[in-house]
């Protein structure tokens, strides 16, 4: 199984300060991730997100707050098609020392170990922060970056599409 693993925030739908996220509960597309995700899932590629939300464990949002949103996302998605095989998130504070906050790999960690048939040599990593470079970075597997808008003109949805189709 090939294997899409997706930042959320910045990549998938706008990100916003920490002090932001309360309430938030409709997601604001990403220009092209819409199409994006429809082209890696054509392209036979699972798609998996991985998120680190320590906006929880820190106290900008609780819990519900987080699984309206992606309720709200994962609804989105489905009426255009795409469909996500599963969500990985770090709940934990910064602080925590835990393994899963990216670029640590526990959620990648997690996900192999609940699809056994994922074949990392075939994985690639989209995302639009440092961590999420790192990570793929130490795992060896290709990396494609959504910059913010208009901030790097030639890293974005169309970008990645046009790269993963090479
Ligand atoms: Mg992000
Ligand atoms: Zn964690």
């Amino acid at each position: 199984m090939k294997t899409a693993f997706l930042d959320r925030d910045g990549t998938i739908n706008r990100d916003y300060p920490d002090s932001q996220w309360s309430g938030k509960t409709v997601p604001e597309m990403i220009p092209g991730a819409v199409e994006g995700l429809r082209f890696l899932q054509k392209q036979g590629y699972a798609l998996i997100m991985i998120t680190n939300q320590y906006v929880i464990g820190e106290g900008y949002i609780i819990l519900e707050e987080y699984q309206n949103f992606t309720d709200s996302l994962i609804h989105r998605l489905a009426e255009n098609g795409i469909q996500l095989l599963d969500i990985f998130y770090c709940p934990h504070r910064r602080d925590a020392g835990c393994g899963c906050c990216k670029p640590k790999p526990g959620m990648i960690e997690q996900a192999l170990e609940k699809y056994p048939e994922m074949d990392l040599t075939q994985a690639i990593l989209i995302g639009d922060s440092a961590g999420d470079r790192i990570l793929a970075q130490s795992l060896g597997i290709p990396f494609y970056e959504i910059a913010e808008e208009g901030r790097h003109p030639q890293k974005n949805w169309r970008s990645v599409c046009e790269a993963v189709r090479e």
